[in-house]
């Protein structure tokens, strides 16, 4: 196992660059499809102001490639990888090593260049999910994540750091719920935290909605669609009428800004957190990891990708 934060290396610095040149850098990331994603602006963003002689391209990888791409892009001397989906969990076969996080939740989505051509898998996702919720004390707080896919294992990862009380998962499909709560198990019950699935037909579940604290969306619904239908709302409209104004609601999404979800908490006075500030701090942590430099520039990522929405 390898500690998170001392990786890295401290090559490749010069004055502020934008020109690619011979000695630029690569660094980049590995998913399919990438053609929409945000992580080259707000890296290239970063690099500019840190200094950093790297340039960073989306690279749209199927997964039957993917151990021959990263191998690949690992003799050509690429400074640092992200994974996205669908190749999170595939990626564990290309690594060498795994960090902690990245062992536990079993997904990566930072590669980090080891010696002798090889890979370490970390995730940084499990901090960038944390950042935003550093200034709020949910210590024996109750927790409700719709959803069990990749991300939640990440959620639930950060959440076990934070002295929680309980976290309930509401999953569609029995058996993936019924995988995931085993899979999760022992890391909550070693920090006493309880841990319970229910399936989202479930009769008595508004009972649930109305006693969290902190109720996150890690499903895709409601992503690239300002249409309020009711297949647009994670457990359709009616759930949403008994929400306290007391809950903070949590969004991995991060387009529309805001999801039409976050809307419905808004017009409640609930708290809501939108998926755009995990993004950016995975991002920022990657950069720590891959540069081995505790400081980027978190904000101007953050401005950079909020201008490129906008367009
Ligand atoms: P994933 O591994 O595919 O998991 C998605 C989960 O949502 C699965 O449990 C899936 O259920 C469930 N689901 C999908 N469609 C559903 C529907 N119509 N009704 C009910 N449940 C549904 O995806 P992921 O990697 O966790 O990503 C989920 C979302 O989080 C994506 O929108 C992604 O963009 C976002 N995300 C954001 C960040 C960030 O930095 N902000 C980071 C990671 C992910 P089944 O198992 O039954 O399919």
């Amino acid at each position: 196992m390898v500690p998170e934060q001392s990786l890295g290396n401290f090559e490749s610095t010069s004055p502020k660059m934008s020109t690619i040149t011979g000695k630029t850098n690569l660094v980049g990331l590995l998913g399919q499809p990438v053609n929409h994603s945000l992580s080259p602006i707000m890296h290239n963003a970063a690099y500019e102001e840190m200094g950093l002689d790297w340039s960073y391209l989306a690279m749209p990888c199927e997964s039957k490639n993917l151990e021959q791409v990263t191998k690949a892009l690992r003799c050509l001397d690429c400074k640092g990888l992200n994974i996205t989906i669908p190749h999170k969990q595939e990626v564990l076969k290309a690594c060498h090593k795994l960090t902690e996080i990245a062992s536990n939740i079993q997904a990566v989505n930072t590669l980090i260049p080891e010696k002798n051509n090889q890979w370490i898998g970390a995730n940084t996702d499990v901090d960038g999910f944390l950042a935003p919720l550093k200034n709020h004390h949910l210590k024996d707080k109750s927790v409700i994540i719709i959803g069990c896919g990749g991300s939640a294992r990440a959620v639930v990862m950060g959440l076990s750091k934070l002295n929680i009380k309980k976290v309930t998962i509401i999953g569609r499909n029995k058996s993936s719920l019924d995988i995931f709560i085993k899979n999760m198990s022992n890391l909550l019950s070693s920090k006493n935290i309880l841990i319970e699935g229910i399936n989202n037909q479930r009769l008595n579940i508004s009972q649930y909605i109305q006693e969290a604290d902190l109720i996150i969306n890690s499903t895709p619904i409601g992503m690239n669609s300002n249409n309020t239908k009711e297949e647009n709302i994670p457990l359709g409209h009616k759930i949403w009428d008994c929400l306290s104004n007391k809950t903070i609601l949590y969004d991995l999404i991060y387009t529309p800004r805001p999801t039409n979800w976050l809307k419905i908490g808004q017009q409640k006075n609930c708290l809501t957190i939108d998926g755009l500030d995990m993004l950016v701090e995975q991002g920022a942590f990657s950069i720590r990891l891959w540069s081995g430099f505790n400081d980027v520039p978190v904000q101007i990522m953050k401005s950079s990708a909020e201008k490129y929405l906008m367009v």
